[in-house]
């Protein structure tokens, strides 16, 4: 049996897990990486990618069909899934050679099998054909996470979807029911609307995407809706019955009553399981199921580090890179922190909701004093132009020194343009200098300077 020796092991090869094995051999360490799957993890794989590059098709069609409005028309429109997921593969496949290409260059070695934490500094890889054993001075647990299935009655006989499986879904379906309106829920409803599918939403709570402000989920439901995808809100699946190759799901309606949707797809989008199994051996103090980490993104073993989902907080991607490259740093010896205070929150459905630093309610808990300002996109230029006029623009700052504490954008485009306020927010810039700074025109950015503007007074549309 071969023992190979490391400073640093990562154990997981998505966001979080390659980023940290880059930066630690960026800052001269030997590393090895260790992915039982393909690299990228779900973010690439079975998550961010494919979605947004599916949600790419459902844009150019909605957009085909309203431009019949305009005086355009094409005549029938027609789909190739097999053409639509053949680009996604194709997606996928180019930024995995990329991160192949980027591991190389940084001398890590990748082990391409499950990997088991035995003890601290102690990890075994099952590879196909033999078992390895791997030394590391320190460890990087980017273990992810997993979609949840809910223990409902009957789910153990029924077929059903989730985001592991459904992108690369073999037929588009007659029908799709969606448990859960989360942001995974909402995204693939778009996704199979644009393909003429109808779609229910099956959400227990009062309404979809309940981790952003409900405003911005009453705007998402309202566009929803005029794509006819049915929202059923406050309600609970209560059996899945497996008919042949449909599906019956007995729910219970927000007034109580029970009703029956009969399907020919169920997704499954309620959340994320963190995986945890591969290091259950250690005994690391955990919170609830994730992994307990500090600020340095620690575990209770000093040796040991965490990042990602694993840990619970944001289950973000973006998030995962960043709390890996402190992890990697800490690893080879530093002391680095994860800024939280601006994490960009982004939905990209049609309209895109976009959002940063705190919501409302968190200002209100917290009990700062504070001020907001809301800007419709009803009078902005660009969104009429665009004929996306649905949006709106909503500003938070502190009463005292102005300072800009949140914002949240609904809109064409606002998952890019949110990096102007999660700027803002980053380096501590105020409203006044915001309204001072010159916005292009004709943009969806200027709503973000005449929030700034009217918050200080000085609005000039607003
Ligand atoms: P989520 O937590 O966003 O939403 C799950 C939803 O399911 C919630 O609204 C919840 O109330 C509902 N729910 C739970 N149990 C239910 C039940 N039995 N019946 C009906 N509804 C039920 O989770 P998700 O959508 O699965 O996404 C998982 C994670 O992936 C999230 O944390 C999300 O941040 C991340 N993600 C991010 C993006 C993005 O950044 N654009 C995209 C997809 C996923």
């Amino acid at each position: 049996m071969l023992v190979n020796s490391y400073e640093v092991v990562v154990l997981g090869g998505g966001p979080g897990g390659y980023v940290a094995a880059i930066r630690a051999a960026k800052l001269g360490k030997t590393v090895a990486l260790i992915e039982v799957r393909e690299l990228g993890g779900t973010c690439l794989n079975r998550g961010c990618i494919p979605s947004k590059t599916l949600l790419r098709h459902a844009e150019v069609i909605e957009t085909i069909e309203k431009a019949k409005s305009w005086g355009i028309e094409t005549g029938d429109m027609t789909f190739s899934l097999s053409k639509m997921l053949a680009r996604k593969d194709a997606v996928i496949k180019q930024l995995r050679t990329g991160i192949d290409h980027l591991l190389k260059q940084g001398k890590i070695d990748v082990y391409n099998g499950v990997g088991k934490v035995q003890a601290a500094g102690k990890i075994t890889v099952q590879l196909a054909d033999k078992e390895e054993v791997l030394q590391g001075e320190k460890i990087i647990l980017a273990t992810g996470s997993r979609p949840l299935v809910p223990p409902i009655d009957g789910i153990e006989e029924a077929a059903y979807f989730t985001s592991d499986t459904i992108f690369d879904i073999e037929k588009i379906p007659k029908s799709m029911v969606i448990i859960g309106g989360g942001i995974i829920g909402v995204e693939l409803a778009c996704i199979f609307a644009s393909l003429n599918v109808p779609v229910s939403i099956v959400e227990m709570n009062d309404r979809i995407v309940p981790s952003e402000e409900p405003e911005a989920s009453k705007a998402l439901a309202r566009s929803l809706k005029k794509k006819k995808i049915s929202i059923m809100t406050n309600t609970k699946v209560t059996k899945i019955e497996q008919q042949g190759a449909r599906q019956l799901i007995h729910i219970e309606t927000a007034q109580g009553k029970a009703e029956t949707l009969d399907t020919e797809a169920i997704l499954m989008a309620v959340g994320r399981a963190p995986n945890t199994s591969a290091f259950a051996e250690l005994k690391l103090e955990m919170d609830g199921p994730f992994v307990k980490v500090d600020s340095a993104m620690q575990t209770s073993d000093p040796t040991i580090y965490a990042v990602g989902d694993v840990t619970g907080g944001w289950q973000l991607a973006h998030v995962a890179s960043a709390e890996g490259v402190v992890a990697a740093a800490n690893a080879a010896g530093g002391k680095q922190t994860v800024d939280y205070r601006m994490v960009p929150r982004c939905v990209y459905t049609s309209p895109e909701i976009a959002s940063v630093g705190l919501t409302e309610a968190e200002a209100k808990q917290q009990g700062i004093d504070y001020k907001v300002v809301r800007v419709d996109h009803a009078g902005n230029g660009r969104a009429l132009a665009q004929d996306e006029k649905e949006g709106f623009t909503k500003l938070i700052a502190g009463t005292q020194y102005g300072e800009i504490l949140g914002v949240l954008m609904v809109g064409p485009h606002v998952t890019e343009i949110i990096a102007e306020p999660s700027a803002f927010i980053h380096l501590e810039g105020t409203v006044d200098e915001l309204a001072s700074m010159i916005h292009a025109h004709p943009t969806i950015t200027e709503s973000l300077y005449e929030a700034a503007a009217s918050w200080i007074g000085k609005g000039v549309h607003h």
